[in-house]
């Protein structure tokens, strides 16, 4: 059986599966502390031994390896193989050539890619895009990730960064965002943006929402959620400004690539039920009405399997990766 690695690298952890060439079925997986590997060369070194002893336990030959896919949380030309900018890992990643430090200790092929273009190519192969040409997908969470899709291929750009919708400004002066400058499409929405919201209008009243919090022991996206469920006005406030915003940034996108999808992933598009009657309003009202209607805007369909199964994609596409 032929067999692929996907690696999907987060600022806190890293997903790894080992997934068959065909159905893309998780085979095996494990879970690491990103903050453990101190340098890419250590990170190298982790992520090689893990995949050997996975091998191992799973009795997998080498020979029918097809390759290791991983997609990291910054600014990567794919292409080359190497790292342009990556601040969330622990040390100096500018220049290094990841997916040939990789290739070299395992013997086989290694392709990155940004994180979030790899979660785009992996609903757009095995999930909410399936069958289409032309997409845009986002995931919101932390940060707030995007992919493009046209023609058929990830939109890349000059220098491999294209495909960046957190960062429209949308918002000239607004919150500060996690790129430093200021009102983003990231700095309106995300689990930040989103938590502090929830603490103001706490210290305004809002008994349910308190009583969710105290209950989870937690804020969380989840539990605004968990509120809003309960009948908390403030909590179903926040949810519909968040699907205002992310309905401002998706018009544009949808008037700038008239794409067939819009898929919505990550950790707080789990919230999908209560932002995304007013990101379809907000859509509907301000982008071009054809592109408006050509454009499905759905949920994502893999969840947390996304970055790595999208991972393994990545050795399909016929470019890059170092052997
Ligand atoms: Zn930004």
């Amino acid at each position: 059986m032929v067999w692929m690695v996907g690696v999907d690298v987060g600022g806190t952890q890293i997903k790894m599966g080992v997934v068959s060439a065909q159905g893309r079925r998780v085979l095996a997986h494990r879970i690491l502390p990103t903050r453990s590997y101190a340098s890419p060369s250590k990170l190298a070194e982790g992520l090689s031994r893990t995949i050997e002893e996975l091998r191992g336990i799973h009795g997998l030959p080498r020979r029918s390896c097809r390759g290791v896919g991983i997609g990291l949380p910054g600014l990567v030309d794919g292409s080359r193989g190497i790292v342009h900018q990556l601040v969330n890992l622990p040390g100096r990643w500018q220049g290094v050539p990841f997916a040939q430090l990789m290739a070299r200790r395992l013997g086989c092929r290694c392709v990155i890619d940004n994180d979030a273009n790899v979660v785009a190519l992996g609903e757009w192969r095995a999930g909410a895009g399936r069958g289409t040409s032309h997409g845009v997908y986002l995931t919101l969470g932390t940060g707030v990730g995007g992919g493009i899709i046209s023609h058929g291929h990830l939109v890349r750009g000059a220098t491999g960064s294209a495909g960046e919708p957190g960062h429209m400004v949308l918002l000239p002066g607004g919150p500060r965002c996690g790129c430093g400058r200021r009102g983003c499409l990231e700095s309106l929405v995300s689990t930040a943006a989103i938590l502090r919201q929830a603490r103001a209008a706490m210290r305004w009243g809002h008994r349910t929402l308190r009583a969710c919090v105290e209950e989870a022991g937690e804020l969380t996206p989840a539990v605004i959620s968990t509120a809003a469920a309960r009948g908390d006005a403030a909590a179903r406030r926040i949810w519909a400004g968040v699907g205002e915003w992310l309905g401002i940034g998706v018009a544009n996108l949808v008037n700038l690539l008239n794409p067939e999808c819009v898929v919505i992933g990550g950790g707080v598009g789990n919230a999908w039920p209560w932002f995304s009657p007013a990101l379809r309003a907000t859509v509907r009202r301000s982008a071009f009405s054809l592109p408006a209607r050509t454009a499905r805007i759905v949920r994502g369909q893999l969840g947390v399997r996304a970055g790595v199964v999208g991972a393994t994609y990545l050795l399909e596409e016929d470019r890059g990766g170092h052997a």
